[in-house]
């Protein structure tokens, strides 16, 4: 079977894993800060937060930009469950914009018009995750535009899209946002096995989300309330959790990030190719913006009309060995969030673009022959 994804991990990896194994510290070492300034450099960003995974990342920024009870989180539909999930953590509902099904994100204008309304009620957003799908960041200048006006924070959830750039500031330079988080999962850009991260430009944001990564406990004098009794003095001042990242996971991230802009050169040649061989056939790519470089998570495609169920086309390319996958089946018509009161028909756009969106095999390895036994497979099931 051909994947849709599949991590690259060359032989350095692997050294840079075995040093710190063979090392003193498996966590808490010299790796995670080195990690986190190689993070820096790649986006831009003053501080890098590396965490045990993007949905830890996603609560930690949420918490950090002060989401609770009575607040309300919006999102994209058209993402994976994490990116709302992390306003029920803190006890926050829960709200969707519905896609824009060109490019599977969020559509400003339907944002605008929601805040419209919202504001009449007096029932604004305090964060809205902006999910940056495939790969293709969001149109962030005017969501930042509208974040002035409407007075909402932003968290780009940029788990797709590492290695990409927006106006031609790398992903994760958070111009246009408070945070920005990454996923190191194996199908990602770069992986660190589990993993994730948080970007920000704001220091004290910075020292809230590192204190909440490890417990909520701080050895600053300055923020101790207490004497200390001696150099072994610590105190928990808020309540956080354990989400640190080891230094085995931060050497693999280290030594992947030195070939990121080949993995996503890769990707986007790729992509290039899939978007010429699939002429004739009866699919649409996703549509890329003009200011936005994709990192190329995922290549999808849109079914055109045809006589044949998705089901159907899917599983007769999953039995030829195709691994095709969807992304995504709309985060609102989850059983979870169906019984917090969303329904079918509530984000038309989101709904349709998922009757018809199949992502095909896309990583760094695929080889021009398994791209064209794809394109061919599809092409005779479509047929
Ligand atoms: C993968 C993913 C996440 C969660 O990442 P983990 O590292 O697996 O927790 C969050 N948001 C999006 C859009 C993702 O694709």
């Amino acid at each position: 079977m051909i994947p849709y994804g599949r991590q690259n991990i060359s032989k350095d990896d692997i050294d840079s894993v075995v040093t710190v194994l063979k090392s003193d510290w498996l966590t808490q070492g010299a790796m995670v800060p080195s990690f986190e300034a190689g993070l820096c450099k790649l986006t831009g960003a003053k501080n890098a937060i590396v965490v045990s995974n993007a949905t830890a990342a996603l609560h930690l920024a949420c918490l950090a930009l002060g989401l609770g009870q009575n607040d309300t989180l919006w999102t994209s539909p058209n993402t994976f469950v994490a990116s709302a999930n992390c306003a029920r953590y803190c006890g926050a509902d829960v709200d969707f914009v519905d896609i824009d099904i060109e490019t599977g994100n969020m559509s400003v204008l339907a944002l605008q018009s929601k805040l419209e309304q919202a504001d009449k009620k007096g029932a604004l957003p305090k964060i809205l995750v902006s999910v940056h799908f495939a790969g293709q960041s969001c149109d962030m200048q005017q969501i930042k535009k509208l974040s002035e006006k409407y007075g909402f924070k932003i968290i780009e959830d940029a788990a797709h899209a590492v290695g990409g750039t927006y106006k031609k500031q790398a992903i994760g330079s958070c111009q246009f946002s408070d945070i920005t988080i990454f996923s190191f999962h194996p199908v990602k850009i770069i992986t660190t096995g589990e993993g994730g991260a948080l970007l920000c430009n704001d220091q004290k944001i910075a020292d809230k989300l590192e204190r909440l990564r490890s417990h909520g406990i701080t050895k600053d004098t300055l923020l101790m309330q207490g004497q200390s009794e001696g150099e072994w003095c610590y105190e928990q001042i808020e309540l956080g959790y354990n989400y640190r990242m080891t230094d085995i996971q931060a050497a693999l991230g280290q030594s992947q990030l030195s070939r990121i802009q080949e993995f996503v050169r890769k990707r986007s040649s790729l992509a290039s190719r899939y978007s010429e061989i699939l002429q004739g056939l009866k699919v649409i790519p996703l549509e890329q913006i003009s200011n936005s470089i994709s990192a190329w998570h995922l290549y999808v495609v849109r079914l055109q009309e045809t006589t044949i169920e998705k089901s159907e086309i899917f599983s007769r390319l999953r039995q030829q060995g195709v691994g095709v996958q969807v992304h995504y089946i709309p985060v609102h018509l989850q059983p979870y969030y169906k019984n917090l009161g969303f329904k079918l028909g509530d984000y038309p756009q989101a709904e349709k673009y998922y009757r018809q969106a199949i992502s095909l095999p896309l990583y760094p390895d695929l080889s021009f022959e398994q791209q064209d036994y794809v394109v061919k497979t599809l092409d005779k099931v479509l047929s």
